[in-house]
């Protein structure tokens, strides 16, 4: 595996969380905070929400992103958003959250046609991928891992610079409090890059690997300071415009320092 040196991405889920007033007024004050930082800040708020934003970034470093998409470019597909209806909106889609596959029931296959259709219209796709718990003490977390990533990936063709970041979130870490370990987020990051490796070749050195679960502005920095962990997902603590500009900060300051994102 050669070096891995992708720019850092620290990126905001912000669920289905806000209102339009109070996502405008957030994405606000996140650009005057965070529109020097030298690594990438990215806010994926609710559908709702992208219009106005996209207007409130507009010519800002920050990068805009939706929570989802369908797999088909239009039809009967009552309250889906298509991937062809982001494009000019946003940049990113993140595809493969485990609220999505665990709540709402989606399966590697559904997961497989969305990152492609989200490729066709040429959106950077976010894909997450990550055990539960009852996997992790099973001692399957690299299987399904695994899965999450040969289901998505496996005969994509080629995938240029740009086009894909990995976000490992491990469930059971996600809105609980319970950040993984450094051990646990490297050892799996590691494994992450190893497989990307074999599934798209080379252009696998510039696609950031984040970690999401429970990122705090207190465990930022030791997490970013881990050799395969590009940048965060961050869920709970993107609501608050303090916490989420001392995590990008941290990022930009590990990449600063050499170390780690
Ligand atoms: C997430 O939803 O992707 C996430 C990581 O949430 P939290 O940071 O709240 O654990």
């Amino acid at each position: 595996m050669s070096l891995r040196r992708p720019l850092p991405l620290v990126a905001g889920n912000w669920k289905m969380n806000t209102t339009v007033d109070e996502g405008v007024a957030l994405a606000r004050r996140l650009r005057t905070e965070l529109d020097t930082c030298r690594v990438e800040v990215e806010v994926l708020p609710p559908f709702t929400h992208l219009v106005q934003i996209a207007e409130v970034l507009r010519g800002s470093r920050l990068r805009l992103g939706a929570q989802n998409c369908f797999s088909a470019d239009k039809g009967a597909y009552t309250g889906e958003v298509s991937p062809a209806m982001l494009v000019g909106l946003c940049q990113d889609v993140l595809l493969g959250h485990s609220e999505r596959r665990h709540i709402l029931g989606e399966s590697d296959e559904l997961i497989a046609r969305k990152l492609r259709a989200a490729r066709r219209h040429r959106l950077r796709v976010i894909l997450a991928v990550g055990e539960t718990e009852d996997e992790r003490l099973d001692g399957a977390t690299m299987t399904v891992v695994d899965r999450h990533l040969r289901s998505a990936l496996e005969g994509l063709g080629n995938v240029g610079e740009g086009e894909l970041v990995i976000a490992y979130e491990p469930v059971w870490a996600i809105g609980t409090g319970r950040t993984a370990s450094s051990e646990q987020a490297e050892e799996v990051c590691v494994h992450v890059a190893t497989r990307l490796d074999e599934l798209i070749g080379d252009v696998a050195t510039t696609v950031p690997i984040l970690y999401g679960g429970s990122v705090t502005a207190d465990n930022a920095a030791e997490l970013f300071a881990l050799p395969h962990i590009d940048g965060a997902l961050v869920g709970g603590a993107s609501l608050e415009v303090d916490a989420f500009t001392l995590i990008a900060r941290a990022c930009e300051a590990a990449r600063a320092s050499g170390a780690g994102a």
